[in-house]
């Protein structure tokens, strides 16, 4: 079912959104991004007259009760972004009478599902190595169809809006779409858009595509380099992983991040690069420094020729020009990681030129998603954040859809 074909009106709706935001001291919030984000789908809801059941975890309480991760500190923020008083209901797995005395246009939110240990459905208090855990596991599984059945019997369907726990097969994520026909469970709004914007760089590939993979190692990202060697015409490597790459080839690279367990990986990396036509490109020249620090002493070098007490803290400026011709002209562009340490402003300038070469490029009608933490911070941070075509909300779980791994979240409605 598609949520804007979906009749809401006079049906209960249940709502798995992502309000796992952050927080100070004083429980205030102090970023409503993915507030913000679910209130397309939330409004929809309610504007078509029907009742909604709001259900987020917030933080890792482990499956305990604790006041530090209660949802009760937000619900009056999302009260005021709703435009509805939201009611509260203090225990997610006994909220039915409320649920069932809400009438069209009334919200409820479900305090923190992770406050149950079925919510993950991994056994609490006892270790992997415990001759006890499979069978602990086991009778979690079983509680765990349990507490979703539970959430599914306040609803008449059920939405799922949160993509930053999209590849998790929790309870409230996946397990709980079973208790629905295809008819009445469908992806919320921001879903549809990230599953949109995953299909753009996976499969509605436009050419030519170029994928910008930075960040500190290799080894987070080998799984979605590997994927996307079979899809993409050009392939930046770049920020701290270079120096394994360089290493690898026999370069020197002074006191630079390296891997050493991935010095074969990264030459295989190459060698696929090759067998395959993709234009691998590195950065050939960086910024060093003499300290981890923005007031470092600095000087350009090759790559790899880097002398001791040195280390790459950011891409040079002729690799900042490889970069940006590999950007200019893309039609499909991926970027994830920084190219430099960005956030001292010293060493930002790789990840600039990379940001203002997408924005460029995406002006001259190219499609771009930026996706997985620091990517994110880093276009921010140069206010070109709507210069590019989608930022995604999702870290772990655009990473591990970008790698081809199927989502849960998105398998248990759409069946793939
Ligand atoms: P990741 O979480 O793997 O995407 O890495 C992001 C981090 O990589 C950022 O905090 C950057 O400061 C860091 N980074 C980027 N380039 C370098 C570099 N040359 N040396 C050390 N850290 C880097």
């Amino acid at each position: 079912m598609c949520i804007d074909n979906y009749q809401f009106a006079g049906k209960k709706a249940i709502v798995r959104v992502d309000f796992n935001v952050p927080l100070n001291e004083q429980g205030q919030i102090t970023d409503d991004t993915r507030i913000r984000g679910a209130l397309p789908t939330l409004k929809k809801i309610l504007n078509d007259g029907g009742s909604l059941i709001i259900m987020s975890h917030m933080g890792k309480p482990k499956g305990k009760v604790s006041k530090k991760y209660s949802l009760s500190q937000i619900v009056d923020a999302v009260s005021m972004a709703l435009g509805v008083k939201v009611q509260f209901a203090d225990d997610c797995a006994k909220a039915k009478a409320q649920a069932d005395a809400l009438r069209p246009g009334e919200a409820l939110m479900l305090e923190n599902l992770r406050f149950y240990p079925e919510e993950e459905g991994k056994p609490v208090d006892i270790e992997k190595e415990d001759p006890r855990y499979d069978e602990a596991k086991k009778e979690m599984k079983a509680r765990q169809k349990e507490f979703a059945k539970t959430l599914a019997s306040y609803a008449d369907c059920y939405v799922n809006d949160a993509f930053g726990t999209a590849h998790r097969k929790h309870a409230s994520t996946a397990v709980i779409a079973d208790y629905f026909d295809d008819n009445n469970k469908m992806l919320g709004y921001l879903m549809e858009k990230e599953v949109q914007a995953v299909d753009n760089v996976l499969k509605n590939i436009r050419r030519p595509f170029t994928a910008v993979m930075g960040g500190s190692k290799v080894s987070t990202k080998i799984g979605i380099i590997l994927n996307l060697m079979d899809k993409v015409d050009n392939l930046v490597l770049c920020g701290g992983m270079t120096y394994t790459f360089m290493k690898a080839q026999g370069g020197k690279i002074g006191a630079s991040l390296c891997e050493d367990d991935k010095l074969d990986m990264a030459l295989d990396i190459l060698a696929q690069a090759k067998a395959k036509g993709v234009n691998l490109v590195l950065g050939m020249d960086s910024i060093v420094a003499d300290k981890f620090q923005n007031d470092a002493n600095t000087k350009i070098c090759a790559s790899d020729a880097i002398e001791d007490g040195w280390m790459g803290m950011d891409a040079g400026p002729q690799s900042r020009q490889d970069f940006a011709k590999a950007i200019e002209g893309a039609k499909t562009i991926l970027w994830n990681g920084p190219a430099g340490v960005f956030e001292m402003p010293n060493f930002a300038a790789g990840s600039r030129a990379i940001a203002e070469a997408i924005a460029d490029a995406t002006k001259a009608g190219a499609y771009s998603l930026i996706g997985g933490g620091d990517s994110v911070a880093c276009i921010n941070q140069f206010g070109l954040a709507e210069q590019v075509s989608y930022i995604s909300t999702g870290g772990g779980a655009l990473l591990e859809a970008i790698e081809g791994k199927v989502l849960p979240g998105v398998a248990a409605i759409k069946g793939e």
